[in-house]
């Protein structure tokens, strides 16, 4: 049921009009007369009311708010699945009680320097591999990845190494050569809007990390997951990487309030990036604790043997021996939490 609020002060004539437009779409009504505030209830079913027809009520006169109480993110809703969902990737269960570690570089740049830092990661108890081959830089002039050449490397790394792969999707026309390499399937903040792009993986059914737009609220980023469920794809993992804000002493805010909000409204695991979150390796660790203790299901950590080096975000990503340092630490607030890593 939904509450329409009405202003104070409203008109008989303003209330039947409200009731009318409401019993013509086969809604009743209970209406709540206060000292202050007049309340109409919509009794029906309202989860199949769009959000133009909400804005339709709410430009009525007499009509201060409407406050839904059936959420229009519908599939990721808790309301919708009580129970955490969990999504296998070959031997691994992300959502559980396990805490998964995604590490590696941002940019996939050849295969020695992916297969050292692999190893590393991995030495360092990291369950997935990151890498991006097409990537999303802000200027078309910086090295904008290996394409396909990069997602071979990606591959023959998990061969070598066991460590499924995690990389990015930009444009629908590599779906195709993306599902033929990727384990997972990233959506990054530039696209988390991008709504054809999230339709079509929506239509496979690879696990999908989507990533919070950079201006996105959190209800927006579970939009942006409904286009991936409603076509039929229930395999998707919510990452908050850190949004534009006024501040300026760090890349971007990292939202932890988003953990716990996001563990609260919905069923689909929640990762932190906090990389991007904070823009600066040393900044990295404590955000990366504290995602930890927030309740995140897992983390995605950039990682790479020599960042001064690195073809993108060399300033954000972790030396191996830093990265194995983190881990032992997380290990520690894992347990506090009731999780493991
Ligand atoms: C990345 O993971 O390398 C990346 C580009 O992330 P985002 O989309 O969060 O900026
Ligand atoms: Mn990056």
């Amino acid at each position: 049921m939904d509450i329409i609020v009405l202003r104070p002060g409203v008109t008989d004539k303003e209330i039947r009009h409200v009731v009318k437009k409401l019993g013509n779409k086969g809604f009743k009504v209970q209406i709540s007369k206060g000292t202050e505030r007049t309340l109409i209830g919509v009794i029906g079913d309202t989860s199949k009311v769009t959000e133009e027809e909400i804005s339709a009520f709410e430009v009525m006169s007499g009509v201060e708010k409407i406050h839904r109480i059936i959420k229009p993110f519908k599939l990721s809703s808790r309301d919708f699945q009580a129970k955490n969902t969990l999504i296998k990737v070959g031997k691994h269960t992300i959502g559980g009680k396990k805490i998964h570690v995604i590490a590696g570089p941002c940019a996939v740049e050849n295969m020695t320097t992916l297969l050292k830092i692999a190893k590393e990661v991995k030495k360092s108890g990291a369950t997935f591999i990151r890498g991006g081959a097409f990537k999303p830089r802000t200027s078309p002039y910086s090295f904008q990845g290996l394409g396909e050449k990069g997602l071979k490397i990606l591959a023959k790394t998990r061969e070598e190494t066991g460590l499924p792969v995690v990389t990015e999707l930009m444009d629908p026309r590599d779906i195709d050569v993306i599902m033929k390499y990727a384990d997972v399937i990233q959506i990054g903040t530039r696209n988390m809007q991008n709504f054809r792009l999230l339709q079509e993986v929506g239509s496979h059914d690879k696990p999908i990390l989507l990533k919070r737009g950079l201006s996105a609220t959190i209800k927006e980023l579970l939009m942006a997951a409904e286009y991936i469920l409603s076509r039929g794809n229930n395999k998707v993992i919510l990452c908050e990487r850190g949004i534009r804000t006024f501040e300026t002493a760090t890349r971007n805010t990292l939202d932890l309030n988003a953990v716990p909000v996001l563990k609260k409204l919905t069923h689909l695991p929640v990762i932190v990036d906090p990389s991007h979150g904070v823009g600066k390796w040393d900044l990295v660790a404590p955000m990366a604790k504290a995602s930890i203790a927030a309740g995140a299901d897992g983390l995605m950590i950039e990682v790479h043997t020599n960042p001064e080096e690195a073809l993108s975000d060399g300033e954000q990503s972790l030396k191996p021996a830093k990265f194995k340092t983190l881990m032992k630490e997380l290990k520690a607030i894992a347990k506090v939490v009731g999780r493991e890593i």
